[in-house]
């Protein structure tokens, strides 16, 4: 996932896709943007104590409730939070995003109980993390999953519901000593610093000293989000069998200090989701916790923060070999005994994804946990951008299936990678949140990202509800929009 090429401004043709083969990423080094937004200085702070009002809707078992609540925004340095519900709100399937403005504190709300076994959480709060226009990491990856996750809640009811304004306490100083359990304050605040140097909130600053880690002013507030969502489905894991958490920017690839000291990158990621996950379960009282990283590329942060600790297994399929990112987690570096690394050449091949899967399955049940994480990223498909892997949407429908008959616990899907066909026919301005964001992802590019996503949550859907439900749901016709962008295109092309 890491091989991120900005556009040349100048370029009025899309530029052939990338050569198949990856390099190291971190050999590549971004250019910082300048601010496009004509979006006026904030002052330090101005954000804090503004207030926002949050429409919410609650969906359970066909009974909708609806509630209102007034939530401050983000502030820049958290205050100590109240309790956060641990119960997730849900909102009926078809309506808008929540929220432009974070979802934050204890809602005033008391939610209804989640009625499905599969509950998939969101927040377009996760849409905030901006990055120059053409990069792969991009807000359009949640809002797409979030409309796939929506048909699938319509297609199944009974088995799968959302919860579209998760991860209520983005704010909060729970959230933040959650992080802090997974990640040195030096390195959180070395996050503040680099975010509060963009001039407004939509601004691009680059925000790791590697390079290709880009994001803007809100880019912090989108990482807690993204942790604030999954400790809430980990909080909410003795009441709600499995939950899907929506989320970005990934988080797999940073350790407790940030890069590992092998990696060139920190590859997109800020805040490692999972690792904060596996600790926030420790801490109410899951005494085995398994981590499955199955995006393409190996899960290093994540191996970095849990290593060596037994309350956690870690296991990572990746590739590897051949100059892939990150150059970690090969046959011959030794890993802690709670590791299993099981790397694969590159591109990652239907056979040997099945076995390496049903060999970490295998230490999975070993281990007996009471509680699975899964890193789940997507990029291995043959039409993904990171091009590392020959795998189709049945294979990470199979692979979920497999994980998650190794044992009978609870299950919290977090996202990591997955980034579609290609994104480098934007028109040079990145995406904001809203009606814009909703038309940018109608062109079918994040198809193959989508198309896996959606046997991942069926065959959440099928192992805790059953199988025998109704047949998925034809494909939507493209949107008049969407033909007249891929025809302009084409023409562009020849
Ligand atoms: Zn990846």
């Amino acid at each position: 996932m890491k091989q991120f090429q900005p556009l040349a401004p100048s370029s009025t043709r899309r530029p052939p896709l990338r050569p198949r083969q990856s390099s190291d990423a971190g050999t590549k080094k971004f250019r910082p943007l300048v601010a496009r937004s004509s979006t006026p200085p904030r002052p330090p702070g101005a954000r804090v104590g503004a207030v926002a009002a949050v429409t919410s809707r609650f969906l359970t078992g066909g009974a909708v409730a609806r509630a209102k609540y007034r939530a401050p925004v983000l502030a820049r340095a958290p205050a100590p939070a109240p309790a956060a519900p641990p119960s997730p709100e849900t909102q009926e399937p078809d309506a808008p995003p929540p929220a432009t403005t974070p979802a934050t504190a204890a809602a005033t709300t008391t939610a209804p109980p989640v009625t499905t076994p599969v509950v998939v959480m969101h927040n377009a709060c996760v849409e905030r993390h901006l990055v120059p226009a053409g990069h792969q990491e991009r807000p359009e990856r949640t809002a797409s999953a979030r409309r796939v996750a929506q048909n699938v809640v319509r297609r199944r009811p009974a088995a799968v519901g959302g919860a579209w304004a998760a991860g209520a306490s983005v704010s909060g100083g729970d959230v933040t000593e959650a992080i802090l359990r997974a990640h040195s304050a030096r390195y959180y605040a070395s996050l503040e610093a680099a975010t509060a140097r963009a001039t407004s909130p939509d601004a691009r600053v680059e925000l790791t000293p590697a390079g290709d880690t880009m994001g803007c002013g809100d880019s912090l507030l989108a990482a807690r989000a993204a942790v604030a969502i999954s400790i809430e489905a980990v909080r909410a894991a003795r009441r709600v069998p499995c939950a899907a958490c929506l989320v970005r920017p990934p988080g797999h690839h940073v350790a407790r200090d940030g890069k590992t000291a092998v990696a060139p990158s920190q590859g997109f990621c800020l805040l490692n989701s999972v690792a904060v996950a596996a600790l926030e379960a420790s801490a109410n009282g899951f005494a085995k916790v398994a981590v499955v990283d199955f995006d393409v590329h190996h899960g290093n942060g994540t191996e970095d923060i849990l290593s060596g600790d037994d309350r956690f297994f870690f296991a990572s399929v990746h590739a590897f070999g051949g100059g892939t990112y990150p150059g970690t987690g090969g046959a011959r570096t030794k890993s802690a005994a709670n590791v299993l690394n099981v790397p694969l050449p590159p591109p990652i091949k239907k056979s040997g994804f099945r076995r390496a899967v049903e060999k970490i399955a295998r230490r999975v049940k070993a281990f007996g946990p009471d509680l699975l994480l899964l890193s789940a990223g997507f990029d291995g498909h043959r039409d993904d951008l990171a091009d590392l892997g020959r795998l189709d949407e049945e294979d990470y429908g199979r692979c979920t299936k497999i994980l998650l008959a190794s044992c009978g616990c609870p299950c919290v899907s977090i996202l990591e990678g997955g980034y579609g066909r290609d994104c480098e026919g934007d028109d040079g301005v990145a995406r904001e949140p809203g009606a814009g964001l909703a038309a940018a992802i109608d062109d079918q590019r994040l198809r193959s990202f989508d198309a896996c996503l959606e046997a991942h949550l069926d065959a959440c859907a099928d192992h805790f509800h059953g199988a025998g439900a109704t047949p998925p749901t034809p494909p939507e016709p493209a949107s008049p929009l969407a033909v007249v962008r891929r025809l302009s295109e084409e023409l562009e092309e020849e």
